[in-house]
């Protein structure tokens, strides 16, 4: 039977989630922000606690604050009790207890939240980085800088751009796709003046956010390409894998797609329809550190790579233990509110990050009376 296993009595070695907690933060964005489909003026954070054995992990999702109704109705009756050392067991039970639900969006950022704060109880129960409880492959990873808001005027560009390369940032991505497609000229123009700024210094990656039609991101793709733009995201809504796949087809650069992934039938919908050419996985949508592997495996069983989206503190941890990553996406509002919201935050350095080596879990504190002015919930 579902979760008996799970719900059995434990021994003292055998420890099981006894509390589950969750708050709401909301930081403002610091300057109007938007891409080419969406634009907002603050981040909120849904933070769960869980702990066991006398310990606590933390876990995240940048999601709306009812998914943290979501963890309370749904969820936390589900994990407490489930046992410390086995975090797929409380995933799977999670799956089962949101059918009726919908898995897939808010639902699955809860469960993401959830899984990851399960991890890092682990690990830190057993004293472990979460990398080497995974079991790392390498000892840091590639990560690229990403902003480059379509709302920015050209100085603001410049000085965030600039500011990576004195950072050490060797790869920079920007929004492209202003207002649903219709703003091509300025997407070229401010391409261009990326591509200036960066110089040889830095690989230079766009990110639609399916602004454009088809064939309008093929014509589009042929001037990116003649500026050297390596990595082409979104070009069309990621539902439109026809599309995804004929811009991959026609051009150089490489078409990339998966932020929305929330089951695992997503990503293999993207990676056997020939839609990508690196899959974006993100572990605070998808299912956690769970379905992080998981999805990963779909991505590596058709040879492809994976690149995160967003989360930079969680993923740095995630992206040395996989095995077929590029790179992970070190985003300009989840950086910042990282840092306000985290003691412990590993930064970049030479485009690339390590997570520490002596920090059991994700090494991450919420500072909870420095944040208290952000909560919301
Ligand atoms: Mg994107």
């Amino acid at each position: 039977m579902p979760g008996s296993r799970a719900k059995r009595r434990g021994a003292p070695s055998d420890p099981r989630v006894d509390a589950l907690e969750v708050a709401v933060y909301r930081l403002p964005t610091d300057r109007p922000e938007a891409d080419g489909t969406l634009s907002w003026d603050a981040t909120t954070a849904v933070v769960v606690h869980a702990s066991g054995g006398g310990v606590t992990g933390v876990g995240w999702t940048y999601a709306d604050a009812a998914a943290a109704t979501v963890v309370r109705g749904l969820l936390a009756g589900v994990v407490l009790g489930c046992p410390v050392l086995d975090p797929p067991a409380a995933a799977s039970d999670m799956a089962r207890a949101v059918r009726n639900a919908g898995a897939p969006g808010l639902v699955a950022m809860a469960i993401s939240a959830v899984d990851v704060a399960l991890w890092d109880l682990k690990a830190r129960l057993l004293d472990v980085p979460l990398t080497g409880l995974l079991g790392a492959v390498r000892a840091d990873a590639a990560v690229y800088a990403s902003g480059g808001f379509t709302s920015y005027d050209d100085a603001t560009t410049r000085d965030q751009l600039a500011g990576w390369l004195a950072r050490g940032h060797d790869q920079a991505k920007i929004k492209i796709g202003e207002s649903w497609g219709t703003a091509v000229p300025r997407d070229l123009a401010r391409t261009r003046l990326a591509r200036e700024v960066l110089g040889d210094d830095a690989a230079l990656l766009v990110d639609a956010n399916g602004g454009y039609t088809a064939k309008q991101a093929v014509r589009v793709g042929g001037e990116l390409d003649d500026l050297g733009v390596v990595w082409f995201e979104e070009p069309v809504s990621s539902d439109d894998l026809a599309g995804l796949r004929l811009v991959r087809e026609r051009l150089d650069c490489d078409v990339a797609a998966g932020e929305y992934g929330a089951r695992l039938p997503d990503f293999a919908a993207l990676c056997g329809a020939g839609a990508v050419d690196c899959l974006q996985v993100d572990a605070s949508r998808c299912g956690g550190v769970t379905e992080w592997l998981r999805a990963c495996a779909v991505a590596a069983g058709h040879q492809l790579e994976v690149s995160s989206h967003c989360v930079p503190a969680l993923h740095a941890h995630l992206g040395p233990a996989t095995p077929n990553l590029r790179h992970l996406e070190w985003f300009h509002d989840h950086e910042r509110f990282e840092r306000r919201l985290f003691d412990g935050v590993v930064e970049p350095a030479h485009g690339r990050v390590r997570p520490p080596a002596d920090a059991p879990g994700l090494g991450l504190t919420v500072r909870s009376q420095d944040v208290e002015d952000l909560r919301i919930g």
